[in-house]
């Protein structure tokens, strides 16, 4: 096997840099084949930067979002693939109101699935990465983002599963990202106070029961990729419509991080290679 490849799953472009990003960097960095896929355009995605809440960009945001989608994968140094589903948006209100008619998360599965086992068969990925079964954060993109990639995974080496879409091919391995973690939190909120300073994660902290301990109950699989932390914010900043820069997310200082949490986190949620867990590459087991 001479190349390894990896396809990263993601909702919504932007998720691809806040969700595993620096992991992605550094297998790419390392010769790996790696492909993000955006399943929808984030056409509902509200504007999260006061300063890109302009009139012109109003009108423009499906075409400024595939502009930023494009200068965050080049940063990345990875392929990047649109599926072309609608962004659903995020329900809010008391109750909630319906989806929008022919977004993402009410296209059928089967027809979402296809789409992404299409891909699969032609890029072939050895490992693949996505969200848990509550999508980390719910949203009914990121939810959806689960079911099809977990389908897709199963449907993808099954000859009799969508026979229009490509020669069958079996993926090895799926994950989940495990990015957003109360002990990193925590690790970091530490060593402000240690400098005298308060940590920007305080009403997170609080607002967190203890007990939702992803790093204990579902982390299987940790990967070293800090020299990369830097091109991971610098491909978040390229979704200048969704990323504040002054938001908390860019507070912690550099060294910090890479110095008390050089590591990004994954479950490993199904594979069809032995493995050994814990881990510390994606590709362990797959490798030549
Ligand atoms: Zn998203």
């Amino acid at each position: 096997m001479s190349e390894l490849r990896l396809m990263a799953v993601h909702a919504h472009p932007d998720d691809e840099s806040s969700k595993g990003a620096a992991s992605m960097a550094r297998y790419a960095d390392e010769g790996a084949r790696v492909m993000v896929v955006s399943l929808t355009g984030g056409e509902r995605g509200d504007i999260l930067n006061p300063a890109m809440d302009l009139p012109e960009v109003h009108g423009r945001i499906h075409e400024i979002r595939r502009d930023e989608m494009a200068r965050a994968a080049e940063i990345l140094g990875v392929e990047h693939a649109w599926l072309g589903f609608e962004d659903s948006g995020l329900p809010e209100g008391d109750p909630l109101p319906p989806l929008p008619e022919g977004c993402f998360a009410l296209v059928p599965l089967a027809v979402s699935t296809e789409a992404l086992v299409k891909l699969i068969r032609e890029f072939k990925p050895h490992v693949m990465t996505t969200y848990d079964e509550t999508g980390g954060y719910p949203h009914p993109d990121h939810i959806r983002c689960h079911e099809v990639s977990v389908a897709a995974y199963e449907a993808a080496g099954d000859y009799r599963l969508f026979p229009d879409a490509g020669e069958p091919w079996n993926v090895s391995k799926l994950y989940y990202n495990h990015g957003f973690l109360r002990q990193r939190m925590q690790v970091l909120q530490d060593e402000f106070a240690r400098h005298g300073q308060e940590g920007p994660f305080g009403k997170w902290l609080e607002s967190w029961k203890s007990d939702d301990d992803l790093m204990s109950k579902r982390v299987t699989t940790r990967i070293e990729c800090s020299k990369y932390f830097e091109l991971r914010d610098q491909a978040l900043l390229a979704h200048a419509t969704q990323i504040d820069p002054k938001s908390f997310f860019f507070t912690t200082p550099m060294e910090w991080q890479q110095r008390l949490w050089p590591t990004e986190e994954y479950e490993l949620a199904r594979s069809r290679v032995p493995v050994h867990l814990p881990e510390d590459d994606l590709f362990a087991g797959i490798r030549p």
